[in-house]
């Protein structure tokens, strides 16, 4: 849904956490679009990053939780980006998402292809593993290099998160940067008109 409202953030496609950080989208004049809005729309969102079978059907409760990851995990962003301190409870419930299911792929082995590792998908406890996968991107994302690289879009009322692709970006799209500077165009042909009329 909000491939077709804006493009996806740099770095939502490689990292999960980003991608439902995201997943709530604030527009101009007011509107939110939540692709969790709903037990239907969550299970959709996580069957589109295979995150559960596709025959899985979700409850409010696991959207609830899933809404609650992703409003701990805005928070890690925000203190990221700012450079700000963390609430040591958001780290705790962070930290039992991580651990909430199994996530670390198994090795497998069959006769025809040989040893490959693919992730035990299961059956019940389907929002405490996708949770927990979510959970390590971040983690993961934290506590490396690329977290310096962390900022939220500076385009109002905008909020998504992005990696920086280059320098300076603060902007999470063209269409927040067009917006970016056409306000400031404004308001510099506003200043100068007040100016002229002094
Ligand atoms: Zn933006």
């Amino acid at each position: 849904m909000s491939e077709a409202l804006l493009p996806p953030a740099p770095g939502t496609q490689k990292h999960l956490s980003i991608d439902l950080v995201n997943s709530v989208i604030h527009l101009p004049g007011g509107r939110i679009v939540d692709e969790l809005d709903s037990p239907e729309e969550t299970t959709s969102w996580l069957k589109e990053r295979e995150l559960v079978d596709e025959d899985a059907t979700l409850q409010s409760y696991c959207q609830n939780r899933l809404s609650g990851l992703r409003a701990d995990l805005r928070e890690a962003f925000s203190s990221c980006a700012a450079g700000q301190s963390f609430d040591p409870q958001i780290l705790d419930r962070l930290n039992k998402a991580l651990t909430a299911a199994p996530h670390i792929p198994l090795l497998r082995y069959s006769p025809d292809t040989g040893f490959h590792r693919s992730t035990e998908h299961p059956v019940t406890r389907l929002v405490e593993y996708a949770m927990s996968v979510i959970a390590e991107d971040a983690a993961a994302l934290l506590a490396s290099e690329e977290s310096a690289l962390l900022a939220q879009c500076e385009a109002e009322p905008c909020q998504r998160f992005l990696l920086r692709t280059h320098g300076r970006r603060q902007w999470c799209s063209t269409r927040c940067g067009d917006r970016v500077r056409a306000a400031r165009a404004y308001a510099r042909k506003r200043e100068k008109a007040l100016k002229s009329s002094a």
